[in-house]
């Protein structure tokens, strides 16, 4: 793992004087054969657990987990009645070194690995608390940038990003224009070396708070196909004619802002084009795999989270005279849950270790989100069931988690487009 994270987890647990005294923080083999996998830990969200990971990101992650334990957890029903989280959230989520974490250092990231990347996120998860939408701004707006970015682009955008001082959306969807990106009507067309950006996107996750969005426009309404003829733009928080709408009140996900944002006549210089023209379709090709494994980790994580959760609620509640874990039927129940969710996470480490050597096709992440949020659907369904009627209720964080599951299978390709991407490919000639 970089060091630069390395040092940044040292930093945290420096500052409260802890860190020394800590095994995990003398210790820096990576990931071995001694480490348990899910099935055999004691709880399915341990620190210290699964090969992937090694006793630095151990430290990473405790680190993490403090954040969002402090940081995050006390604030977040404040939010979830705001419909955004602070901007000095991301302050100081930047200051801890959690933003940008897969994002080279000579380009202005914190230069850690995709696995601690990867931590940023579960630990989110674990915590309960969807509001801060830094996965999508680390993990999907910023390596755009990276790498279809100008230096000069880099240069402005990156470092800004990573001390959370500049929060990034991507703006594809439309209303009428969503799983079929090639049917966007948002055009952008040439005025001497300048762009005219004209149209609107919806359900826009960090719009409301976006400092720069990344928005799919068409580009040549003439080009054999559309997918030949759109490109990507940077666009930016202030431009004349950028007007965010309003936030859009969602059945969860409540502290995320998910805005619509609309552009009439926006002049955007030359230097706003993202990459090539009309090479914008092919970009956003080669980068929703990442996007779909995160959704995927995302996925199985809140299902270990929602396991645990219930786990601790049976072991409590009382019911003829004994507790609810005594019933056989519940014991079944979670026997059935916890193998579910132990294979999914196979998958998913798997695929999270191809990706980190870049071999991660599409088809395979496309299986790793559809099969993993549909597996969080259910998780969440029979986890509200065994808290039975405190389970409905928002102060218990089953109900937000089972709400908050509902996009997953939406979001970043419905889980339809994910058959239909896994199907061309079985009927692919290799
Ligand atoms: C909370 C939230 C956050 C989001 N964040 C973002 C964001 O940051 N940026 C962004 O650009 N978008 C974002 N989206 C939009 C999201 O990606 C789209 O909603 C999604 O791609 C589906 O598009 P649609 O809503 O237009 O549905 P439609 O495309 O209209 O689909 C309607 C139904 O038809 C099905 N369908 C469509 N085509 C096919 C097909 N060929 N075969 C089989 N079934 C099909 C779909 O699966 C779905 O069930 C977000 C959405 C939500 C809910």
């Amino acid at each position: 793992m970089a060091a630069r994270v390395f040092r940044s987890s040292l930093r945290w647990w420096g500052c409260r004087g802890a860190w020394l005294s800590r095994p995990a923080a003398r210790c820096s083999h990576s990931g071995g054969e001694d480490r348990l996998e899910t099935p055999s830990a004691k709880k399915l969200t341990d620190i210290g657990i699964r090969r992937i990971f090694s006793s630095e990101h151990d430290i990473f992650r405790e680190s993490v987990r403090k954040f969002f334990q402090e940081e995050v957890i006390p604030y977040h029903a404040e939010w979830e009645k705001a419909g955004e989280v602070s901007r000095e959230l991301w302050e100081k989520a930047g200051k801890q070194g959690l933003l940008g974490v897969n994002i080279a250092e000579h380009h202005g990231g914190v230069g850690g690995d995709l696995y601690s990347t990867a931590v940023t996120w579960e630990e989110q998860i674990y915590s309960n608390c969807s509001g801060p939408g830094f996965s999508l701004h680390s993990d999907i707006v910023m390596p755009y940038i990276v790498k279809y970015g100008s230096k000069e682009q880099i240069k402005r955008f990156i470092p800004q990003m990573t001390s959370g001082k500049c929060i990034g959306a991507l703006a594809m969807t439309e209303p009428g224009a969503g799983s079929d990106v090639q049917g966007i009507r948002t055009n952008a067309k040439k005025d001497g070396s300048d762009w005219i950006l004209n149209g609107s996107k919806v359900f826009i996750t960090n719009g409301w708070l976006s400092d720069v969005v990344i928005v799919v426009a068409v580009t040549n309404r003439e080009a054999h196909s559309p997918a030949h003829g759109i490109s990507l733009f940077l666009v930016e928080n202030g431009m004349k004619g950028f007007i965010k709408g309003q936030k859009l009140q969602k059945m969860g996900l409540k502290a995320q802002d998910t805005a619509e944002l609309f552009f009439e006549d926006v002049r955007l210089p030359a230097s706003a084009l993202l990459g090539e023209e009309n090479r914008g379709f092919y970009y956003l090709m080669q980068e929703l795999p990442q996007e779909r494994l995160v959704i995927a980790d995302l996925a199985i994580s809140a299902s270990e989270f929602m396991f645990e959760e219930t786990r601790n609620y049976v072991k409590e509640r009382k019911a003829f005279g004994k507790t609810v874990a005594h019933m056989q039927a519940v014991q079944h129940k979670l026997a059935e849950l916890k193998t579910h969710i132990c294979v999914t996470r196979a998958f998913v480490d798997s695929c999270l270790q191809l990706h980190e050597k870049k071999r991660l096709d599409s088809a395979t992440a496309s299986m790793a989100k559809y099969w993993a949020t549909e597996l969080q659907n259910r998780v969440a369904y029979d986890c509200v069931q065994l808290h039975g009627g405190w389970g409905y209720m928002w102060e218990y964080p089953i109900a937000k988690a089972y709400v908050d599951a509902r996009a997953q299978p939406i979001y970043g390709g419905t889980n339809e487009i994910m058959k239909e991407l896994i199907a061309r490919d079985i009927f692919r000639d290799k």
